[in-house]
């Protein structure tokens, strides 16, 4: 792993590199971007930077990749790096000797490291147990003890705080405490998506660090590695819209055909005009609680690729088309619908995606989603009540 294992993000690189060249850090960064778009990849490669043991790594910006430093945190396993994340409640909690508490926890004790392993070979993964309650005091008051004792090589120690917005009052809290008092031999780099949920006396006290997605081209060049066809790469970087750690999910699992013949069925229902108590039950099926936002979202993106496809068929721009697999049935859908206005029904998915990630309730917005695709398509009113 080195900065060129990562796809795109080259100014924000640039400019850590030119701060570990300078030796003038903050002592905390907010790392703020989408899901999946590398702010951990950069955070893990700029820790290893700034711990090399080479003499040149830190002139020249690289670190080395071969020291004993720079092996330890290839294995995450470098004592100068903390990686914090949402956990489960139980491996909070102390040690128990025996019987069934004993035995969940070493359960998730498991889960726990597999994590460790997954995040080792592909930096992009994103290390989340389903049943976490987010970042707890415990270990935040980890953080807290680690930070009494200066590191015995003198280098920098790395606090990398993964989806900090999760963190709870009592954690956000403590973490406040040590921000205001920051010890000189630690670098904080709190990383997430939703700075807006986040304690602003925190936020004020980090230097931001914006990361944009990379291109659905960069990403397709990345992809390559992982092999499939040109076609399957191209469709899985675009669907993915920025998230590489979506895109390598997504051309090593099938569900990504699952969730487009959601949005197909999704489309069919709101188009029959025989069907509007099918398409209730469907949105009902959309929003039920079996089915994560992550999920509702993903389907929601297959059908902004369909009406971005079906916009380009209008306008007779066939080659460049995404879902090129299932060209035959976006064309006859354009050619049924003369006067949709695809525009207007792309921009209502993406805000309807843009009210999901903020916690919108997901009925609502699936329902109203269909009233304003149906007028956008068919110029005919939807009545759910
Ligand atoms: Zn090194």
């Amino acid at each position: 792993m080195s900065w060129s294992d990562i796809v795109g993000q080259q100014k924000q690189i640039e400019l850590l590199r030119r701060a570990a060249q300078s030796g003038r850090l903050p002592n905390a960064y907010l790392f703020v971007g989408q899901d999946g778009i590398g702010k951990e990849a950069v955070a893990l490669e700029f820790a290893k930077l700034l711990n090399c043991l080479s003499p040149t790594a830190v002139q020249s910006g690289e670190a080395c990749d071969r020291c004993d430093s720079c092996k330890q945190f290839r294995d995450l396993a470098h004592p100068n790096l903390e990686l914090v994340f949402p956990i489960e409640g139980i491996l909070s909690k102390d040690i128990a000797e025996t019987g069934k508490d004993k035995e969940k926890q070493e359960e998730a004790l498991e889960r726990y490291k597999a994590l460790f392993e997954e995040k080792r070979k592909n930096p992009y993964f994103k290390m989340q147990m389903e049943k976490s309650m987010g970042i707890l005091a415990e270990q935040i008051e980890e953080l807290i003890r680690k930070s009494l004792y200066r590191p015995s090589d003198d280098k920098k120690r790395v606090y990398v705080i993964s989806q900090a917005e999760r963190m709870n009052l009592t954690a956000a809290n403590r973490l406040l405490k040590l921000l205001e008092e920051p010890p000189p031999f630690v670098l904080f780099v709190l990383i997430t998506s939703r700075p807006d949920q986040m304690l602003p006396t925190i936020v004020s006290r980090c230097q931001p660090l914006r990361f944009s997605a990379p291109t659905a081209d960069d990403i397709s060049e990345r992809l390559n590695l992982l092999g499939g066809s040109a076609e399957k790469r191209a469709f899985a970087a675009t669907y993915a819209r920025g998230s590489v750690a979506d895109a390598q999910a997504l051309l090593l699992d099938t569900s990504l055909q699952q969730f487009r013949n959601d949005a197909i069925e999704f489309l069919r229902y709101l188009l029959s005009p025989a069907r509007q108590l099918d398409m209730i039950r469907k949105t009902e099926e959309f929003t039920k609680k079996d089915r994560s936002r992550d999920e509702q979202l993903q389907t929601l993106s297959s059908l902004l690729l369909i009406f971005q496809d079906a916009l380009r068929m209008q306008h007779a721009e066939r080659f460049s088309i995404i879902n090129s697999d299932i060209s035959d049935v976006i064309a006859k859908f354009a050619q049924n619908f003369p006067n949709a206005d695809f525009t207007v029904a792309a921009k209502a998915v993406e805000d309807a995606m843009y009210q999901l990630t903020r916690n919108a309730n997901p009925t609502l917005t699936f329902s109203a989603l269909s009233i304003t695709l149906k007028r956008a398509l068919t110029g005919e009113t939807l009545l759910l009540a």
